[in-house]
């Protein structure tokens, strides 16, 4: 820790400092919030030593593991060289062509060009201007309950009324149903629904646009909105659709395009989505403020002859630090990891269904899981409290998860790759523990 002992705050002061000075949309997760204060591995540690398995990794930032040590040693060695910090792309710099070289080992060969920022917020900005640009048109198709980002665009983008502000403009936006199996806004189920939501969004198309849309942006799994992971199908029929309608098809893998869905480093990939666009950030720096859009050469040369800019977006430290937790991705096989570990802690959340009444639905790809937590399986009746109860549970046990889904009722587990069996067997144990504590 670099803060001397003597200047260290209390948590209360903390607290205090932050109602003081902080706007009041920043909450912190448990009743007793948590101060963290050191992070190794798969491990965090709070303020008085205490340690635990982090398995939401922040806001699901944490891909290679806290403070990796290659991360570590060239960002240190950057540090001693007197690299320079900040330079913008108004100079050359060789660190984030190099991540872009990186990144593209993993992309389609249609996806080439780059443009990095600091948040995922950021990227799904730029796609729309980019997709906005390329046809000429304005609207963009999105999903109910999907989280996109919280600046202008990517808010009237979000599907969730907690995220959206009275005073949020919704223009040339338009939501298509859900794709969320287990709720499904049709009444259907998986196996008879002929995919009654992909088939949605053209119908959407019709009924509230002019017939020609700008884009389409949907999460290959909703985050925010709670794991939502519909099958690889419904991003195929919806694609067709998208480019029927002369749209961009853009797939936010800020949460999911790190590797951590077990297949390949973007899910979209795996999923054989059609994208025009894939949106990065969040797991892609290992908790570096780093995000990224990547286009075809076509909608690229649409914005040749303008000036567009993202003052740090392209810095060395950032761009050399996702870089390098690319390379720890690859050289551990931490997607296969995520996958294998993945399969191995899905298969056992779903035994615990047989003894847990509380969980309603386990879903999720990879080492992106989460656990719909309903009052009643017949009703569906969401369990929110028992959610926000679960997890403190956990805490005090030394397991930290997160929550997400429109009423908070899904337990959400994004630990870092690098999870270990052994570890996975930890948090199913003490899911159990807190379950049945809850239970009784
Ligand atoms: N897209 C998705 C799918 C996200 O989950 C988030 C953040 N939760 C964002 C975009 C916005 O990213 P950022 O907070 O880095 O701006």
């Amino acid at each position: 820790m670099t803060t001397p002992q003597k200047d260290k705050l209390s948590k209360d002061e903390i607290l205090a400092l932050r109602s003081k000075h902080f706007i009041p949309t920043a909450l912190h997760y448990h009743k007793k919030p948590l101060e963290l204060t050191k992070a190794k591995g798969e491990y965090v540690w709070d303020e008085e030593g205490k340690k635990y398995l982090d398995s939401i990794g922040g806001i699901v930032c944490i891909s290679a593991g806290h403070n990796h040590p290659k991360v570590k040693a060239a960002l240190m060695e950057m540090l001693e060289n007197d690299d320079i910090q900040h330079s913008s792309t108004l100079y050359l710099n060789e660190a984030p062509v190099k991540l872009a070289k990186k990144l593209s080992e993993h992309l389609p060969k249609n996806l080439t060009r780059w443009h990095f920022t600091n948040s995922g917020s950021e990227a799904n900005e730029a796609a729309f201007m980019a997709a906005r640009q390329a046809t000429g048109e304005t609207m963009v198709v999105n999903l109910r309950h999907s989280y996109h980002g919280g600046t202008s665009a990517t808010l009237a983008n979000c599907g969730h009324y907690t995220w959206r502000f009275r005073s949020q403009p919704v223009t040339s936006v338009t939501s298509a149903m859900e794709p969320y199996c287990y709720r499904c806004p049709f009444n259907k189920t998986p196996d008879s629904c002929g995919f009654e939501c992909a088939k949605n969004v053209e119908t959407t198309i019709q009924t509230s646009t002019h017939g020609k849309i700008a884009a389409f942006i949907a999460e290959p799994v909703m985050g925010v909105g709670g794991f939502i992971s519909p099958p690889k199908e419904y991003f195929q029929i919806v694609a067709k659709i998208v480019h029927q309608y002369g749209g961009k098809y853009i797939s936010d893998e800020v949460q999911t395009g790190s590797g951590r869905c077990g297949g390949s480093l973007f899910l979209s990939s795996e999923l054989d989505i059609a994208a025009d666009m894939i949106t990065t950030a969040k797991g892609m720096g290992n908790g570096a403020a780093i995000g990224g859009v990547v286009m075809t050469d076509e909608i690229a040369a649409s914005l040749a002859g303008k000036s567009f800019f993202n003052t740090f977006g392209s810095d060395p430290y950032p761009t050399t630090q996702a870089r390098i937790t690319i390379e720890v991705i690859e050289e551990e096989k931490l997607i296969e990891n995520a996958r294998v570990v993945g399969e191995y802690l899905k298969d056992g959340l779903k035994q615990l269904m047989k003894s847990q009444k509380l969980i309603g639905d386990v879903r999720g790809r990879g080492l992106l899981l989460g656990i719909e937590l309903v009052r009643d399986r017949t009703t569906k009746e969401y369990a929110t409290e028992e959610t926000a109860r679960l997890m403190d549970l956990c805490r005090d046990k030394g397991l930290l998860v997160g929550k997400g889904g429109l009423k908070g009722n899904v337990l959400r587990i994004a630990p870092p790759l690098t999870l270990k069996k052994e570890q996975a067997d930890f948090m199913l144990k003490v899911i159990d523990e807190s379950l049945s504590e809850i239970a009784k």
